[in-house]
């Protein structure tokens, strides 16, 4: 196999990031919501808002992230004006509407929804091979539907990284499923691999991907070259899925989270 160079060594998953950022306008001091990313083949420093209304800051491989922001600083007035004109980002209920699965165990699970707002329930028929979510699509349903699927993320999630380690030869401790704020996942010294409910809302080999490179830190915790051609032995494509990944951040790492407003 071909050796990973550090110019083609995938970046994104170790330097993403999420947070909230002020910025000085004319109108006064704004905080937004910014999704940090990293990727291989961006020439520029690029500025673009997502859908769930965060600003989306991609930086070429060796540009400072100080330079990010002070790029940021001088288009103040643009992420005002976008910001004005966007619909309000999408809930996870609109996202789920949209995408019409969960994934689990490498496949596409079909997502049978309707609305209810006296009982909502998550069934899951391993024989039927669909889910059937009753959500309430009323102002406190957004935490109830999160609750339901990171119970069950937290399953499914345990069950794929126990399986992947043991075809692997790999000793997990522990997997926790959380609501990280801006990671997929981590994977701890000690063995314990922690990996963001959120994985069920990617398609099945992203998902995979993400547990890959997790139990590949197992082996070497830092991202050398080592570890990338470490991790390209269980996940040939792990480049092309890693560069996807950053892709799909900007839609999926902002669902179900508390604080909606982008701009206050
Ligand atoms: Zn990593």
């Amino acid at each position: 196999m071909k050796k990973a160079s550090p110019a083609t060594a995938p970046r994104s998953v170790p330097l993403s990031g999420q947070g909230t950022l002020r910025l000085r306008t004319e109108t006064g001091v704004i905080s937004v919501r910014c999704l940090w990313k990293r990727s291989v083949r961006a020439r520029h420093l690029r500025l673009t808002i997502d859908r769930q209304n965060q600003v989306v800051v991609t930086l070429p491989p060796r540009c400072p992230v100080e330079r990010g922001f002070r790029f940021v600083e001088t288009k103040a007035e643009w992420v005002v004006r976008h910001l004005a004109s966007r619909p309000p980002p999408e809930t996870l209920a609109a996202f789920l509407a949209r995408k019409r699965s969960l994934t689990a165990h490498g496949r596409n699970i079909p997502l049978l929804m309707r609305a209810n707002t006296k009982n909502p329930a998550f069934e899951w028929k391993p024989a039927a091979g669909h889910i059937r979510l009753a959500h309430d699509d009323g102002r406190h349903g957004e935490a109830v539907l999160v609750a339901m699927l990171r119970d069950w993320a937290a399953e499914v999630l345990a069950k794929r990284t126990l399986d992947f380690a043991a075809r692997h030869g790999l000793r997990v401790k522990r997997v926790t499923v959380r609501d990280q704020a801006s990671r997929w996942g981590s994977c701890s010294s000690k063995g314990t691999v922690s990996l963001n409910w959120r994985l069920i809302l990617l398609p099945p080999v992203i998902q995979d991907y993400v547990i890959l490179h997790e139990l590949a830190h197992l082996k070497v915790m830092n991202h050398s070259d080592r570890y990338w051609l470490y991790l390209q032995g269980l996940d040939a494509r792990a480049a092309e899925h890693d560069a996807e990944l950053s892709r799909l951040a900007s839609q999926v790492m902002g669902l179900g989270r508390r604080e909606r407003a982008a701009c206050v």
